[in-house]
């Protein structure tokens, strides 16, 4: 990769010390440029014109989505966020009292809340499978646990608080041996490293914009095989997801655009269709191998501080790494950094509760650097920590 392309397509970059791309990235230019650009043309012939015109560009975002993700086109649904897909999918999943869902300890927020809520409401029951002892799921636990009362297994490519990378084809091989659907949140690694669909062998996936995509806020997207849309129970479906064909009479899609909705964003839309279109032509093989040359270095760096505690699991952690400092609240390391304009992020423990709970975390740091990061903007941010630790 030429870091110095990269690194001129991303201005910000030259005097900033980026390292939050787990939690919301700098977009490339031409991502800007994109959503501005839109943004401007619908000032000037407005917002429906300005969607016309883009019409064929829109519909290849389809396209650009599933050559990176390894679906199909149909398989692809276009949502407000990572959250939006994940909670839209399970909706989907008919459930009744009785019904079980294995989730792992790396389950997020977001997932976990409404999972329990779904289940005082519905009388399924939600049961965590145990991580190994080299922090990843389980894989001889699932299966002890698995059986034909299991509907659903939601997996977590990588959590938001550490680098741990999850068996997520073995777990989605044992998943289907009992009938159970799986329900990938690929938030983490979407746009960080190659994330195969049909290698992976999951049912359904998620994924935000913001994050390693570079992509605008308020994007994410939902991946829906098509085998498995004829189980789900699409609602809330509006006029795009179903026609009105008569006055009694409607026709759902039949492609996962079903859970779609009329309105959304046009300039954010193309912006993440540029972020998609950027990743691939710089390739997702390239990308993870910088993506993880940068967090060598930093947990090399940090490894090396008396005072500083790596918090990762896993034996082949990925792009986010987490450390506390001794003596110093999450919380001021990270406002402490930006003073020497290194951007890091707390991971509080409630965004991985089991995980937290399990590992007593307290407060993390997290640090992510995306291939737009120097190697020495990564020994600058190693050098600013070992100056809190004194
Ligand atoms: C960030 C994150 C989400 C939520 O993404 P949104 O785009 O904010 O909805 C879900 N899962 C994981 C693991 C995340 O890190």
């Amino acid at each position: 990769m030429e870091l110095n392309r990269v690194r001129a397509d991303t201005p910000a970059c030259e005097d900033l010390v980026f390292l939050d791309s787990a939690g919301s990235s700098l977009p490339p230019s031409v991502v800007l440029d994109t959503v501005t650009g839109h943004l401007r043309r619908e000032a000037e012939i407005g917002g429906y014109r300005a969607a016309g015109e883009r019409t064929d560009d829109l519909e290849r975002g389809y396209h650009s989505a599933a050559r990176l993700l390894g679906c199909r086109p149909t398989e692809v649904a276009f949502l407000g966020s990572a959250a939006q897909a994940w909670l839209t999918a399970l909706d989907a999943v008919p459930l009744v009292p009785g019904d079980r869902v294995l989730i792992s300890e790396a389950e997020y927020g977001t997932n976990a809340v409404e999972l329990l809520r779904r289940r005082d409401e519905t009388g399924i029951s939600v049961e965590t499978v145990p991580s190994a002892e080299d922090g990843r799921l389980d894989l001889a636990a699932l299966r002890r646990m698995l059986d034909e009362r299991v509907r659903l297994v939601s997996l977590v490519h990588m959590p938001t608080n550490g680098g741990l990378v999850n068996p997520v084809r073995e777990a989605a091989l044992a998943a289907h041996q009992v009938g159970a659907l799986v329900l990938l949140d690929a938030c983490q690694t979407v746009g960080q490293r190659p994330v195969d669909v049909d290698a992976l062998g999951v049912d359904l996936l998620s994924a935000t914009g913001r994050k390693w995509l570079r992509a605008p806020r308020g994007t994410g997207l939902l991946v829906v095989r098509e085998e498995v849309l004829p189980r789900l129970r699409p609602r809330l479906v509006d006029h795009t997801a179903a026609q009105w064909t008569a006055p009694g009479r409607y026709r759902m899609r039949t492609d996962a655009r079903v859970f779609e909705r009329f309105e959304f964003g046009v300039a954010n839309r193309l912006g993440l269709i540029a972020a998609l279109d950027y990743a691939w032509d710089l390739g997702m093989e390239a990308i993870a191998s910088e993506v993880a040359d940068r967090a060598a270095r930093l947990r090399a760096g940090l490894a090396a501080l008396p005072g500083v505690r790596l918090w990762d699991l896993g034996p082949d952690p990925g792009g986010i790494v987490t450390f506390t400092v001794e003596g110093r609240p999450a919380g001021q390391v990270r406002d402490a950094l930006w003073d020497q304009r290194v951007a890091v992020t707390v991971s509080p423990p409630n965004s991985t509760l089991l995980d937290a709970t399990r590992r007593s975390l307290p407060d993390l740091v997290r640090a992510s650097a995306h291939y737009f990061v120097s190697p020495d903007q990564v020994a600058t941010a190693v050098a600013e920590v070992d100056r809190l630790t004194r």
